[in-house]
This record gives C-alpha cells, sequence and structure tokens, in this order.
C-alpha cells in the first residue's frame, strides 16, 4: 500500500506526521520526495548506505549540421529553445534554457537534420538508506534547479512494493505534489484550522478529486483555530482521520528533531487506529 502525506501549504506539520506514522507500523519503507527541502532525515536520522547522481537529458545542439530552420523552437512546448537566424548571412544561434526543459526529447527526435543529441545533466543526488529498522530514500535537489519532478519520479522509482510505503510530499498544489501523490493508494491531508489551512486544503482536495485518490484529514494543533476545516470535511464526505491538538512538549521535541511518538507514546496507537481507518477507507 503506497500512503502519501501531503498539505497545501508548508508547516502544517506533514513530516511530523508522516515521520510518526513511519514508526508506528510494521513492514514500512518511508520516502521523502520533498527534493526541494527534504527533511524527514531530521528525524528519522538514516544510516545512509547509497548515494547515486539523478541526472535528466537535455538537448545537445551540433552547430555544424544546424540551418536555423527553427523547427526545435517551435516543438518545444516550455519554451526551452530559442533559435536565432541572421536573414543576410544565413547564420545564427541555438539557445538552449535547460533548466526549463522537461526532457520530452521531442525536439531530438523532430530536428531534420539530426542535429539535436542528448546530454545528461545532473539535477540532484538520491539517498539510500536505513532509519531504525526500515529502508529510507530521499532526493535531494541541486541549489538552483528549478525542475524537481524528475528526480521525484526517480526517488519513487525506489518503491518496494511488498511494503507499507509513506510518501512524503512537498507542500503545496503544484507539479511537484502531483507526481509525489500519483499512484498512491491514499492521501493524508495535514492542515491546520485556520482560514488558510481551510483554503489550501480546498486546493489539495481539488487536485485529487481530479486524480481519483482517496483521501482523509490530519487537523493539527485542532486545538488552536475554529472549525472552518471540520464543516468542510463534513460538507465533501473527507474523513476527518485524526485531531492532534497542539503540545508544547510535541513542539518542543520536533525543534530538537524528535519524532512526536518518541516523546508521546500514546501516539503510536493513534497513528496504527488512524492508518487503520485508512485501511477501511480504501
Ligand atoms: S530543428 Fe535542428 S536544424 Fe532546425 S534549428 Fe533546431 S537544431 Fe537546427
Ligand atoms: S527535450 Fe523537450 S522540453 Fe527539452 S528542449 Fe527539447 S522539446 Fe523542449
Amino acid at each position: 500500500m503506497i500512503v502519501s502525506v501531503a498539505s497545501g501549504k508548508g508547516g502544517t506539520g506533514k513530516t511530523t506526521v508522516a515521520v510518526g506514522l513511519a514508526l508506528s507500523l510494521n513492514n514500512v519503507q518511508f520516502l521523502d520526495c520533498d527534493v526541494e527541502e527534504p527533511n524527514a532525515h531530521l528525524f528519522l536520522k538514516p544510516r545512509i548506505t547509497e548515494t547515486s547522481p539523478a541526472f535528466i537529458s537535455i538537448p545537445d545542439i551540433v552547430e555544424e549540421r544546424c540551418d536555423y530552420c527553427g523547427e526545435c523552437q517551435r516543438v518545444c512546448a516550455f519554451n526551452s529553445i530559442a533559435v536565432l537566424k541572421n536573414p543576410e548571412t544565413g547564420k545564427g544561434s541555438v539557445l538552449v534554457f535547460d533548466h526549463l526543459c522537461h526532457s520530452c526529447g521531442a525536439c531530438c527526435i523532430l530536428c531534420p537534420r539530426g542535429a539535436i543529441l542528448e546530454t545528461k545533466k545532473q539535477i540532484g543526488v538520491i539517498e539510500k538508506g536505513i532509519a531504525r529498522d526500515f529502508p529510507f530514500v530521499h532526493g535531494k535537489l541541486n541549489i538552483g534547479e528549478v525542475m524537481s519532478t524528475p528526480l521525484i519520479r526517480q526517488v519513487k522509482k525506489e518503491i518496494d512494493p511488498k511494503k507499507t510505503v509513506i510518501i512524503d510530499a512537498p507542500p503545496g498544489t503544484t507539479c511537484p505534489v502531483i507526481e509525489t501523490v500519483k499512484g498512491s493508494d491514499f492521501c493524508i491531508l495535514v492542515t491546520e484550522p485556520t482560514p488558510f489551512g481551510l483554503n489550501d486544503l480546498t486546493l489539495t482536495v481539488d487536485v485529487l478529486k481530479t486524480l481519483g485518490i482517496p483521501s482523509g484529514i490530519v487537523l493539527n494543533r485542532s486545538d488552536i483555530g475554529d472549525d472552518g476545516v471540520a464543516s468542510f470535511a463534513r460538507e465533501q464526505d473527507i474523513p476527518l482521520l485524526m485531531n492532534i491538538p497542539f503540545d508544547r512538549d510535541i513542539a518542543s521535541a520536533y525543534s530538537m528533531g524528535v519524532p512526536m511518538v518518541d516523546v508521546k507514546k500514546d501516539y503510536v496507537y493513534l497513528f496504527r487506529n488512524l492508518f487503520a481507518r485508512i485501511g477501511k477507507a480504501i
């Protein structure tokens, strides 16, 4: 079973819940797909046993074969190639904006003169290891890289279908989140009972409905705020799986990189109960 843990915005306690759930279950694998800012390792402290570079393919222009016809610029849906041609001399230049390239290969396939080859560009690393007694994988995107989805895809290739896979998703509702939650059996949405929390939750619920992924809500700092999220959950028929009231001990442990289940053992049973409810829901 694959359970992703997402939130419409950062700072809601998504990683706290993902880590707490992983530490409460058996036969788990943990993937941190928040590759722009992975932080689950700060709590799980995995022993990294393998580090491998992650690459994407980008176009490599063979200028001597190119006649500056502009076909590559026309077919690129991501505006990653610009062709400049001097009409008087017939000479020009092909500019590749590799940070925008989605590695679709269209320019390479459709160049009429075979003037585009593919070259590899490293965008980050994938680290694998053992956290306590379960396998741990995360991706780290290089600073300055904007394309996180290829790295997320590569992290997800490590999914072990024989395990209960807990995936910590990036915050938000954009492409990296969609790439992460795609293929999940269930998505836990972590939010807080505030108008901001409700607004971002609404957007995430729309995304998950479009993807056809069942979801449930964990309400963090549930005793601080209003009842907007609870009302929304009732209206939308989305199960409110668990409430986590504000607790100074949990907050203090968090600040020192200590998982909540290590300071509040009762949460082990609450997370197991949450997981049982997920099983029933799907
Ligand atoms: S499609 Fe090929 S030949 Fe035409 S401008 Fe691009 S690289 Fe040059
Ligand atoms: S590989 Fe695709 S996205 Fe990248 S430059 Fe070529 S057409 Fe554009």
